[in-house]
């Protein structure tokens, strides 16, 4: 059973968001919500300046806190990793919503929860996920963790820095930034320009 997860070296990423577009069209994911979008975030002054473009997404954790509250079994996680939502059974509480520290899900217009899905159904036709399989800088990595020769092992193994978002809180996130351009890191939340595209 594989265990999916992505990486976005982030010295590639020039925020262009196709990936987010990319993730609209074939999601079909209504106006006004994201299962997927960019922020961006200067840090320094010049001459010293560092720009950062950050896709943010659902990080099918491996210790998903959106899972555990949900009262119905809507949310759950598979064995290959893949942190999803049962819509039929989803009674749009909210729970998940609230549990979620990345923002990573809505409710959904048709009245259930939504998010990013690594694009299940494409990876059951063998496909690499749309932003993955999109994104013009090839920044973008999906694979197997435990295979040492997927594309994201062997990003993962070759990057110079990996950070995840919010360690501290034990999510496990499967979602890496790569190589991010500033010295001291990843941006941190409330500080950041967010740039959402519909
Ligand atoms: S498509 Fe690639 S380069 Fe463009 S914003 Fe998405 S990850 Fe970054
Ligand atoms: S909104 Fe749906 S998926 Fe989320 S906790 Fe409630 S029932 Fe579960």
């Amino acid at each position: 059973m594989p265990r999916y997860a992505m990486a976005i070296d982030l010295s590639l990423c020039v925020g262009c968001a196709a990936c987010a577009v990319a993730c609209k069209m074939e999601n079909q994911v209504p106006p006004g919500v994201f299962n997927l979008w960019i922020r961006e975030r200067e840090v320094g002054a010049y001459p010293d300046l560092t720009v950062e473009f950050r896709p943010e997404q659902c990080l099918h954790c491996e210790n998903p806190p959106c899972v555990p509250v949900c009262p119905t079994g809507a949310s759950y996680q598979r064995e290959d990793g893949l942190v999803l939502v049962d819509p039929r059974r989803c009674i749009a509480c909210g729970a998940c919503i609230a549990a979620c520290p990345y923002d990573a899900r809505y409710l959904h217009p048709a009245g259930y929860v939504e998010k990013c899905t690594f694009c299940a159904h494409r990876l059951e036709r063998g496909q690499a996920p749309a932003c993955v399989a999109t994104c013009p800088t090839f920044c973008r990595t999906f694979g197997d963790l435990d295979d040492p020769e997927s594309p994201v092992s062997r990003a993962l193994r070759e990057a110079g820095r990996v950070d995840v978002l919010r360690p501290e809180l034990g999510t496990r996130p499967k979602l890496f930034y790569l190589n991010a351009p500033s010295k001291r890191g990843l941006t941190q939340e409330r500080q950041v320009k967010e740039v959402r595209h519909d």
